[in-house]
């Protein structure tokens, strides 16, 4: 795929280039952000969707929307796609739409390392990078009769909050358990949730620098990390049920607990942790650098924090979380940074820097 890529960018012309992403999501922060660097866009669309509301946000409407039966058409679109100089924001709804596999295998240059998508969507290999990259994790609970504490049971390939239940006990565990579904269990850590949204240039060294290597130690990219903002997801039912009484009444008149994420939340951290969010950021990127080619752009750290102050993370996402949309006018961090830059702007200024310096090739998978 690598060679492939590189091929294609012979063709376009870096003055020209058009961003594309499928709606809904964080396409509105997308398309915000790559108009106000100068890029013509592409909005994605399948099936009866109604795209009507882009009219409201005339300084995020696409300059196109591309209708479609089905997402999967866009595979045999790919090549008059290269024609028009297109590059693919890729989010978490347009990876859920197209599938993993077709994802992978998409005929155009898409910003970030698609090689990614194996480490993330992979429970055992995303505990397997992050640990290693020094990251606390929630405790993973092998056999549920060691339920001792509260946990959370997850289901293999549960997504946007849907498909969880914690379980207090093994007689809960079982009560709850769909049978002949895979799953993983892990504590239930008690704190405060923080998704921490980080931005890793490769181009640029100014700032929180960070130089990578390979496995063999070889020096790949001088760059630097940024932490652009931080969300709470709002999650449906769980974030209000106390306004019926404690999770035991719940349990008692029948209703459990779901994540089903419904909006955001801006958030800060105390300054003090602001060392750790960094090191973690940091140490992330490294190790994605020594095992599968690096990540770049944008990532989300999903942590929770304990009373002791220190962070467990129990969640990657390896490109633009729907988290940075409250802050499409920026946020207090990327304040700090440059005026008005949210993850979106973020991701056009560095698709403009490395069409201008030649450097498409290093930062489009
Ligand atoms: P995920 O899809 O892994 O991001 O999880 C969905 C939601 O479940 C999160 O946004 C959290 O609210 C919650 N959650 C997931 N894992 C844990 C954990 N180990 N401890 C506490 N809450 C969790």
């Amino acid at each position: 795929m690598g060679q492939d890529v590189a091929r294609w960018l012979k063709g376009y012309d870096p003055n020209q280039l058009t961003i594309a992403t499928a709606v809904s999501h964080s396409s509105l922060q997308i398309f915000h952000g790559a108009k106000a660097e100068g890029f013509r866009t592409l909005a994605i669309s399948a099936g009866d969707r109604d795209v009507r509301y882009y009219d409201a946000f005339p300084r995020a409407k696409p300059d196109r929307i591309l209708k479609l039966p089905k997402y999967t058409d866009l595979l045999g679109l790919a090549e008059e796609l290269r024609a028009e100089n297109t590059i693919l924001i890729p989010h978490g709804s347009l990876v859920e739409y197209l599938g993993p596999d077709n994802y992978i295998n998409l005929g155009l240059p898409i910003y970030g390392n698609r090689a990614v998508l194996h480490w993330e969507s992979d429970r055992d290999k995303q505990r397997e990078w992050l640990e290693a990259a020094g990251i606390r994790m929630p405790r993973k609970v092998s056999d549920p009769t060691d339920i001792l504490e509260p946990v959370i049971v997850k289901y293999h390939g549960a997504k946007g909050g849907r498909g969880f239940f914690i379980a207090k006990s093994y007689h809960d565990f079982k009560r709850h358990i769909q049978e002949g579904q895979p799953y993983t269990i892990q504590e239930f850590v008690m704190g405060t949730r923080y998704y921490l949204h980080y931005f890793y240039s490769p181009l640029v060294p100014d700032g929180y620098a960070v130089t990578v290597t390979d496995a063999k130690g070889k020096e790949v990219a001088k760059g630097s990390l940024q932490m652009l903002s931080i969300d709470r997801r709002d999650e449906s039912n769980i974030d209000e049920m106390n306004r019926l009484g404690s999770l035991k009444d719940m349990d008692e008149i029948g209703i459990a607990p779901t994540f089903v994420v419904t909006g955001n939340i801006p958030m800060v951290i105390r300054e003090s942790l602001l060392p750790e969010v960094f090191r973690m950021g940091e140490a992330v990127v490294k190790e994605a650098y020594k095992r599968f080619g690096g990540l770049w752009g944008p990532f989300c750290l999903e942590t929770v924090v304990t009373d002791k102050l220190e962070f467990r993370v129990f969640e990657i996402s390896a490109r633009i979380v729907a988290g940075t949309n409250p802050f499409i006018g920026g946020s207090p961090y990327s304040e700090m940074v440059e005026p008005n830059l949210s993850t979106g702007r973020r991701i056009a200024k560095e698709i403009k820097l490395a069409a201008l310096s030649g450097r498409l090739p290093s930062i489009l998978g």
